[in-house]
């Protein structure tokens, strides 16, 4: 990804959660930005990207994106971002989380999956973000730290990204992670909301502030119910693009239809057998995009979801 990319890459990554987490935000400081190029990021920065409305920044993310994967994969509805599902287990049973629904998991990823999760990516020679999340919190992950530096190996222009609910988010941690490669933290803000935790983040915020953002989760964006929850969600908004602001790839190697699939009930394809590529373009897989982007509900798992705009 070259310096201008970065720039303007969307910040699309869909919570463990089942919740939709969009806004544009600021590139990290993993690699060094061209001299020429610094002065035009701290004025976008400063005066456009930090000044605008999230719904325009928004916008303007899902435009560069769309954009970008036209020139590259010769089409503008690929995945901004990739999710490995590197582990099972998080602190929190958030009621609008699709891990809410099951059984508490304690599993963390194979090596030789996790392997092959990067070496289907480097096939893409994929430079976008890289998250280390499906309905877990990374953070507990004993093995992060490794799998960061071994994504920065594997595709050194990839963006590696950590989306967090923030509880065990410290200095500390921060400092690890840095020095592992990680490229943003996304920390994720959910209910029920403590001045502790606030404060935390905040200064953890400060100290890093290209780095880290924080997304409200459940109160000024769209929430999934998913169909597999007893409790009232947002009503279908219309259509979905899931798919396209993300993709899941599961530590048995699936590759679910979206973030909300927690009990494997919409698989698409699995990378042991298939490439990504192969996968994303499945006669299934573009039906059910197709079903979804013209405002029908796509999959059973679709039932009561609010979908993703
Ligand atoms: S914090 Fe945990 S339970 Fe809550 S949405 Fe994220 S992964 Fe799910
Ligand atoms: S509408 Fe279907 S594809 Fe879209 S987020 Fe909900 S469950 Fe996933």
């Amino acid at each position: 990804m070259s310096s201008a990319e970065t720039i303007l890459s969307p910040e699309t990554v869909t919570g463990a959660h089942g919740c939709s987490l969009q806004r544009m935000v600021m590139p990290h400081g993993k690699r060094p930005i061209p001299l020429m190029i610094q002065p035009v990021r701290s004025i976008l920065s400063r005066f456009l990207i930090r000044r605008l409305p999230m719904r325009y920044t928004r916008h303007l993310g899902r435009f560069y994106s769309r954009a970008a994967n036209l020139l590259k994969y010769g089409d503008p509805t690929f995945p901004a971002s990739f999710h490995i599902e590197t582990s099972e287990f998080c602190n929190r049973s958030c009621w609008y989380c699709s891990s809410a629904t099951r059984p508490k998991r304690t599993g963390v990823i194979s090596d030789a999956m996790f392997h092959l999760a990067l070496a289907r990516l480097q096939e893409l020679n994929w430079t976008g973000p890289v998250a280390y999340h499906y309905e877990n919190e990374p953070l507990l992950n004993p093995n992060l730290l490794s799998q960061i530096a071994q994504t920065c190996r594997a595709l050194p222009r990839c963006i590696p990204t950590l989306v967090t609910n923030g509880d065990l988010l410290t200095h500390e941690q921060m400092d690890a992670l840095v020095e592992a490669g990680v490229g943003r933290v996304i920390v994720s803000r959910h209910p029920p909301f403590r001045d502790a935790w606030d404060a935390r983040i905040e200064a953890v915020r400060h100290a890093w502030p290209d780095r880290v953002s924080m997304m409200q989760v459940g109160v000024t964006l769209p929430v999934h119910k998913n169909g597999q929850f007893d409790h009232d969600g947002i009503a279908w908004q219309g259509h979905c693009i899931a798919p396209s602001l993300c993709l899941g790839i599961r530590m048995n190697g699936d590759v679910p239809l979206c973030g909300c699939d927690a009990k494997h009930l919409a698989v698409m394809g699995n990378i042991q057998t298939q490439s990504l590529n192969e996968i994303w373009r499945g006669r299934e897989f573009c039906a059910l995009r197709r079903t979804l982007r013209n405002g029908n509900l796509g999959h059973k798992i679709c039932m009561g979801c609010s979908g993703m705009i």
